[in-house]
């Protein structure tokens, strides 16, 4: 009996076409024998839709996404010729669990991988995939996350966590406090974004408050960090409470820092796979990756991000991503595929680990 397997993709986010690509690799790599996919579209305006199985081939260039994240994806299939997705009816959350024995979310930031689906999910008592509610909703904040981090005694860059309303009230007092405790240059973020939206780096104090300006319009809490010289270095955790780790890859950016242009358009960006760097570096990584991934609760998968500072051979943990890009060509599945497992096994495992887990809370 064929497993029956429910995509969540699109969302409400910045990272809504990022969610159109994965959606699409995934329903391109499961074996029909196997699965029964239904996918279900969270459009831009959050509505929901679903439908048929996507057939259509992915387009080369993400832009060719951009059309379907306004418009209903039927629309999108018509006007490019390629069958991208046969929607026909409305979605209900809680008829799905009729249809669905296990739902892969592939939505990624805020209203995707911060627990809110997943907290749907868990109302509807469907399995689904990947980390649950607490795990996504820390893992989305990185405010949050640090908390964690710093509790379960994890090495981290100095930050100073912050509320926009505070900054708004006493723009001299932060800035102050920024330029005492971490100095220049330091690091800006929205504490609940992805994808480096929102992120400026400033190096005095007029970037600073540009930075600051820029952050608190996506986000009513902030996040600065101090800058490290370092190489990027990520590892893949696969597993509920027993894990697997994968390699350890590097991101070589072209560009300043790793941001949303380099990430997703390919912008000179660069994979390692796997990083050349010494033993007890990879060690160290999946030790404190399997730390980091436990401090939260993890299940499932997640990619964990490290700076290493080479000169001073100092590792620290940047973030765990709960729902890391997944197309085959993004790091966590390339982690994976060099450590023997191929993407289609991928998505199997992920599969089971949700049932398991599902069963284990029972
Ligand atoms: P996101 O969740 O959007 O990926 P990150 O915190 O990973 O946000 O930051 C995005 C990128 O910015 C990183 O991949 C890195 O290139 C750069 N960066 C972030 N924080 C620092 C830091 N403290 N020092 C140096 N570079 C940083
Ligand atoms: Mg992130
Ligand atoms: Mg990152």
């Amino acid at each position: 009996q064929k497993i029956r397997l429910g995509i969540i993709y699109g969302g409400k986010s910045s990272e809504h076409e990022v969610s159109l690509r994965t959606a699409m690799s995934i329903m391109q790599a499961v074996d029909a024998n196997k699965y029964e996919v239904t996918p279900v579209y969270v459009q831009l305006d959050g509505s929901w839709v679903t439908g048929e199985r996507l057939t259509g081939q992915l387009p080369d260039k993400i832009e060719a996404l951009r059309l379907s994240a306004k418009t209903p994806a039927i629309t999108e299939a018509t006007e490019t010729g390629q069958e991208l997705a046969v929607t026909s009816k409305s979605g209900s959350l809680f008829a799905m669990n009729e249809q669905m024995d296990v739902v892969f979310p592939v939505v990624h930031g805020p209203f995707g991988e911060d627990g809110t689906i997943q907290g749907l999910l868990e109302l509807a008592n469907i399995p689904y995939v990947g980390t649950g509610v607490m795990a996504s909703a820390v893992g989305m904040d990185k405010w949050m996350m640090k908390t964690v981090f710093a509790q379960a005694g994890l090495p981290q860059v100095k930050y100073v966590g912050l509320l926009r309303s505070q900054w708004e009230k006493g723009q001299d007092d932060v800035m102050d406090r920024i330029e005492r405790d971490l100095g220049y240059p330091c690091f800006v973020k929205p504490a609940n974004m992805g994808s480096s939206v929102g992120i400026n780096k400033a190096k005095n104090r007029e970037e600073l408050k540009h930075a600051l300006e820029v952050a608190a319009k996506f986000d009513r809490r902030l996040i600065v960090e101090e800058f490290v010289q370092a190489r990027e270095l990520e590892i893949g955790v696969l597993g509920n409470e027993e894990l697997m780790t994968s390699v350890v890859g590097e991101v070589i950016a072209a560009k300043e820092f790793y941001d949303y242009e380099a990430k997703y358009k390919g912008a000179g960006t660069e994979l390692s796979i796997p990083a050349i760097v010494p033993g007890h570096v990879s060690e160290q990584i999946a030790e404190i990756a399997k730390q980091a991934f436990q401090a939260l609760d993890g299940s499932g998968l997640s990619r964990v991000d490290f700076f290493w500072d080479e000169k001073n051979d100092k590792l620290y943990i940047n973030e765990v991503n709960t729902m890391p890009g997944f197309t085959p060509f993004s790091m966590y599945p390339m982690l994976f595929q060099a450590a023997g497992v191929s993407y289609s096994e991928l998505i199997d495992r992920l599969v089971q680990l949700a049932i398991e887990r599902h069963a284990d809370k029972g």
